[in-house]
């Protein structure tokens, strides 16, 4: 084994950093790492490495913190990946020595998801290439962000058929979770629309994936939040772009109405993409159908034909570049992000047949201060979620709905009553049949997950022990203690 390359000095992770020097070695039992003056003695030699292991606190602060700003688990290292095989030896020097790793995207997780506390946090920043752009498919980095992706993608006049609202979400980071947007009601989601994988298990083994290859390994990975493999590179899927969205802001008078369109439209698929928004007003709330229709002129769509049934009390149409359109929300994001508001989170699957009371009452009880801004509403097709661990409502048709909270200015009583509030409203939600969507802030209990899972709860642990025996990985989702 050959020396490590770090950016900074420490003598112990935790010591102030000084002058920049060579990290050689492990501590295992102050779980720290030691340099080359104390290495000479003790110490188990760290593994050569593409990238860097770096222990500074600058890293160590920002591995311990994420876009809802609560939890803060601090790692005693963070790698930044030279290579997929640096992935393979970090798992399997923490598998040796009982450390926890997690990866970390963007970091835009809400509630420590991608944390490790006195573990390692693996920065995929630094495997970002997209590798190959092909006609139907593109080879990314699990690093990229899906807004780079895209960018490269239209350039030839492809596009992944379905987006997250915000693009500065990383590959790996959201088909860990699944990810949802307008266009899940054509074409699911985005962990729907992978065609090949290359992860890093939970025992260091670097192994390709595919629906024909290693099946179990690949459907277990897309939406498993990280529990069994680090993703490193997937190809994913990508169809022809239309160049112009027209958006149909539909307007009414309540939030009966307003769902009662939605599920007409998604019924014919009428729309490209199928959202909704509730906005809280000083004297209730606001409920607009959002939908677009993505077309390349001369051809253009019926506005007649598209929303004269749906009935709205007022309409706005706007066109604009496909391009803006997917990147509508980024420069709103970086000025939040700015804020660095608590975000306690909460997003939930509902039942169709259980939507309309669940979200009155929730809205009910739900002040402007509460909701942050604008609540998103939207109906997907339970057929069109195909992986085994998404887990979504047993209902053919279910809404998603997201409360993004934002806590201003920040104050922790607050974060924490709306943490204990999201708990309420998760419970009331497993009580008419809901799930979550595991990116926001509900504490959960590891019966909790055991719940969720349900009937695929031996299949999930199964998956655990043959993947990651050891339990290194991802322990920000808290699903296995
Ligand atoms: C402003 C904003 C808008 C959003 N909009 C949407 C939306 O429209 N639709 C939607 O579905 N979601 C949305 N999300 C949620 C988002 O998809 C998830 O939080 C996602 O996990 C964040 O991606 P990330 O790259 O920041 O991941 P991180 O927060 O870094 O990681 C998330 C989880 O994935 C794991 N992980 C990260 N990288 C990998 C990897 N390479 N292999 C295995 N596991 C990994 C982490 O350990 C962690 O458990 C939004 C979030 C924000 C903050």
């Amino acid at each position: 084994m050959r020396k490590l390359q770090i950016s900074r000095r420490t003598v112990l992770a935790g010591a102030t950093a000084t002058a920049a020097a060579t990290v050689v070695a492990f501590d295992p039992v102050n779980l720290g790492w030691l340099t080359s003056a104390d290495a000479e003695t003790d110490g188990i030699r760290v593994p050569h490495l593409d990238g860097e292991l770096v222990i500074d606190e600058e890293s160590r602060a920002e591995a311990a913190d994420d876009y809802g700003h609560i939890v803060h688990r601090r790692p005693i290292a963070v790698l930044r990946p030279g290579s997929v095989r640096d992935i393979a030896t970090v798992i399997r020097f923490a598998n040796a020595h009982r450390l926890k790793v997690a990866a970390r995207g963007q970091g835009h997780s809400t509630f420590g998801q991608a944390q490790a506390g006195g573990g390692v946090v693996i920065d995929s920043r630094t495997l970002a290439t997209i590798h190959r752009i092909g006609t139907g498919h593109a080879v990314v980095d699990a690093g990229v962000q899906w807004l780079d992706l895209i960018k490269a993608t239209l350039a030839g006049g492809q596009t992944p058929p379905v987006a997250t609202d915000y693009l500065g979400l990383s590959v790996g980071g959201t088909l860990s979770v699944g990810g949802i947007g307008g266009a899940t009601s054509h074409h699911g989601m985005l962990v729907d629309n992978v065609l090949a994988l290359e992860v890093v298990t939970g025992t260091g083994d670097i192994v390709r994936c595919s629906p024909s290859i290693r099946p179990d390994l690949f459907n277990a990975v897309l939406g498993g939040l990280g529990q069994f493999a680090v993703i490193a590179r997937a190809t994913v899927r990508l169809i022809p772009a239309a160049s112009t969205a027209r958006v149909y802001h539909l307007f009414y008078p309540d939030l009966a109405a307003m769902t009662a369109a939605q599920r007409t439209a998604l019924a014919d698929r009428r729309f490209s993409y199928l959202e909704g928004q509730l906005t809280p007003t000083e004297t209730g709330w606001t409920y607009m159908l959002e939908g677009v229709t993505y077309y390349t002129p001369p051809s253009e769509p019926d506005d007649e034909a598209l929303v004269a049934d749906l009935a709205p009390a007022s309409t706005e149409i706007t066109d604009m570049p496909y391009f803006d359109w997917l990147n509508r929300i980024y420069e709103l994001v970086q000025q939040l992000m700015a804020l660095r508001l608590p975000g306690p989170w909460i997003n939930i699957f509902l039942p169709d047949e259980a939507t309309d009371a669940y979200v009155t009452e929730l809205l009910d009880e739900t002040t402007p201060a509460d909701a942050g801004g604008v609540v998103l509403l939207y109906p997907v097709p339970r057929a069109l979620i195909r992986r085994p661990f998404v887990r979504v409502p047993d209902s053919p048709v279910v809404f998603l709905l997201a409360l993004l909270r934002a806590v201003s200015p920040p104050n922790e009583a607050e974060t924490q009553r709306l943490i204990a509030v999201n708990r309420a409203q998760y419970d009331r939600a497993v009580a008419v049949g809901g799930t979550h969507y595991p990116v926001g802030a509900i504490p959960l209990t590891e019966s909790d997950w055991r719940a969720h899972y349900g009937d695929r709860w031996p299949a999930f642990r199964a998956a655990k022990h043959q993947y990651d025996p050891r339990n290194v990985l991802t322990p920000g989702q808290a699903i296995f203690g």
